[in-house]
């Protein structure tokens, strides 16, 4: 296996710092450089961007994503047993990286970096969820980010880019394509991990549009959508009942059927009864 650095090989840096995982971190760790070159290759152009990465770990895709050529990144890492490892890629790419110690739901890194960014990670899985709700939820749009790259559990990563009609599909899947491309790019089985996880995992990756796919008002948006998910089996003329009196009339003005399923209307459809609701 050709390395894509001269550092050391991620199992000898694992054992030189003792960094063995610990589950309450989510820690399953990558060591295959290809692999991480090749989820930093799904990022897109990294030459002219900030990268911001969550959990670097032992640094396997921050090594991946600066030897893509990233003009920096930032890594964030709760677990300070990884900062020596981390200190040692940042000496081998000078100037490049820049790691900060803390939980990440606590640091605001736009203090660190400069536009355009991106952001790559191998989420710890009891964050990741949280984290991606947060960037698809900015005050302004577009966000502060043009792309993130980010691994999660597969049946999570299936959420995000769920289509009408699929047991996946519901308030996920929404916020993320209202005003985003979302795609599975990389699926991986347990044992591309260490150790490996229960379950299997995919790459996602999210590019901000510059607004949002179809007109509508962000809040009652999230309402509709939670509140007709909330109760997915139901009707919507039933589920929906607490969201406004008159509900079957404005479904059919926005065009669906009050007899229909959450599970059936399109994101269009969604956005069309929320910008119906905002009418006198
Ligand atoms: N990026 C590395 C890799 O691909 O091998 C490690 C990925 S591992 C799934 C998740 C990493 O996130 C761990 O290094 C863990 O210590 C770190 N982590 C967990 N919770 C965190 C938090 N709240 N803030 C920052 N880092 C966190």
């Amino acid at each position: 296996m050709t390395s894509i650095d001269s550092l050391p090989p991620l199992r000898d840096v694992i054992d030189r710092h003792d960094l063995q995982a610990r589950k309450s971190l989510g820690q399953n760790f990558l060591l295959d450089l290809n692999l991480t070159s090749k989820i930093a290759r799904q990022a897109g152009d990294l030459t002219e961007c900030d990268v911001l990465e969550i959990g670097p770990g032992p640094g396997g895709l921050t090594r991946g994503l600066l030897a893509e050529g990233a003009r920096k990144v930032l890594a964030i890492e709760k677990d300070a047993r990884c900062l020596p490892a981390l200190a040692e890629i940042a000496q081998a790419y000078p100037n490049r990286l820049e790691v900060i110690e803390g939980d990440a739901l606590a640091i605001n890194p736009l203090e660190h970096l400069t536009a355009p960014i991106r952001v790559a990670s191998n989420l710890p899985y009891n964050v990741g969820t949280e984290l991606l709700i947060r960037w698809l939820t900015p005050k302004q749009w577009p966000p502060f980010w043009q792309s993130l790259t980010l691994m999660f559990q597969r049946e999570v990563a299936q959420r995000i880019t769920a289509e009408p009609g699929s047991k996946a599909y519901g308030r996920l899947a929404i916020l993320a394509q209202w005003r985003c491309d979302a795609r599975i790019v990389i699926n991986l089985p347990p044992e591309a991990f260490s150790p490996p996880p229960k379950v299997s995992s995919a790459v996602v990756h999210l590019t901000a549009l510059p607004e949002p796919r179809f007109p509508a008002d962000f809040k009652t948006l999230e309402r509709v959508v939670a509140t007709a998910f909330n109760q997915r089996r139901k009707m919507l003329r039933s589920s929906l009942k607490s969201v406004a009196p008159d509900i079957e009339d404005r479904l059919v003005a926005a065009g669906l059927k009050p007899t229909e399923r959450a599970e059936q209307v399109s994101l269009e459809g969604f956005c069309a009864l929320a910008r119906e609701l905002q009418k006198p």
